[in-house]
């Protein structure tokens, strides 16, 4: 199928960018990478009257570090991201996320701000945001506002983002002193969205954890911060045992939605699979 047809404009300022949103209303939709937009117009899952082309718009991409924080600005793509030492050095955790999202083509023009804002349950960024307590930045003609990852994502394909607003970058404090990080996922093909993934990170202070995360990803209508899990290994030595009880925890925090191929107690299963593995490469 074609996408229905719709008018376009590519403003040079974000000033721009709020004048078209406040006049078009619900009628526009923003146009980044358009690597989730494009096929959904395709699939005529959406028919916007306008897409404001936000590519051109200086200052919203790049990352920048300052003191303990790093700033993804909103256009920066993909592949900046995997290629950054910034992120591999600072935010290991986003550095082994992004190598799993789709395939080269796709990471050379998908922005961070456009996969944070789709808001896909399945999708790697929002799973790490959450797991690092990241903060987004969003810009509208009110002013700046900052939204917690853990507020942000609302159900599927929902956010706080209200109407007029843009998101124009991500903070998140960098990795602090004895932290490890693992990012794993299951998915039928290389390049696939995942079936079920986790993003996982704590703080090994005297051969314990410590201040553990684990968000998982395509187990809920959002990322899902799996507390009941975490809890039952916090403070403990990792082992068999601490592995077995964030396994046996893991109930609590997830209800898997089924999919065509995959029943609920499948993905509660890879979940646990999954915990099994972070908690190994985080403790082991
Ligand atoms: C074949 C294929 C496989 C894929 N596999 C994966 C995968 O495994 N994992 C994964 O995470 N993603 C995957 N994606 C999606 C990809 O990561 C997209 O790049 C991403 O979801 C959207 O980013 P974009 O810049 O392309 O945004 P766009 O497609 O341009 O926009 C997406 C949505 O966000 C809105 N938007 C964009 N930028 C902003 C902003 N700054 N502020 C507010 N709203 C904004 C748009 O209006 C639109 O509603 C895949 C895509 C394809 C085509």
């Amino acid at each position: 199928m074609k996408a229905p047809s719709f008018a376009y404009s590519k403003p040079a300022t974000l000033a721009e960018v709020f004048d078209l949103l406040a006049h078009h209303g619900d009628g526009a939709k923003l146009l980044a990478g358009g690597q989730s937009l494009i096929p959904s117009l395709n699939m005529r899952l959406s028919s916007p009257s306008v897409l404001v082309d936000i590519t051109g718009l200086p200052g919203l991409s790049g990352i920048v570090v300052d003191g303990d924080t790093v700033r993804i600005g909103a256009l920066t793509t993909h592949a900046e991201i995997e290629r950054s030492p910034e992120i591999a050095r600072h935010l290991p955790l986003l550095a082994q996320a992004v190598k799993q999202i789709a395939h080269v083509a796709i990471r050379n023009v998908g922005t961070f701000g456009g996969s944070v804002a789709f808001a896909d349950p399945a999708a790697e960024y929002p799973a790490v945001c959450v797991a690092l307590d990241a903060t987004f930045v969003l810009a509208s003609q009110k002013g700046e506002r900052r939204v917690p990852a853990r507020q942000f994502f609302k159900g599927i394909y929902e956010t706080e983002l209200s109407r007029g607003e843009v998101l124009v970058a991500g903070e998140f404090k960098g990795i602090g002193v004895g932290y490890r990080s693992a990012f794993l996922e299951l998915a039928r093909r290389v390049g696939d969205y995942a079936i079920v993934g986790v993003a996982a990170h704590a703080q090994i202070a005297g051969g314990k954890l410590a201040d553990v995360r684990l968000a998982f990803l395509g187990a809920g209508d959002r990322p899902i911060l799996a507390g009941n899990a975490a809890a039952a290994v916090e403070g403990k030595v990792y082992g068999p045992a601490v592995v077995k009880a964030a396994q046996d925890a893991l109930a609590k925090d997830l209800a898997p939605p089924a999919d065509l191929y995959h029943s609920s107690a499948t993905k509660l299963h890879l979940a646990r699979v999954l915990t099994g593995r972070a908690l190994t490469a985080l403790g082991g």
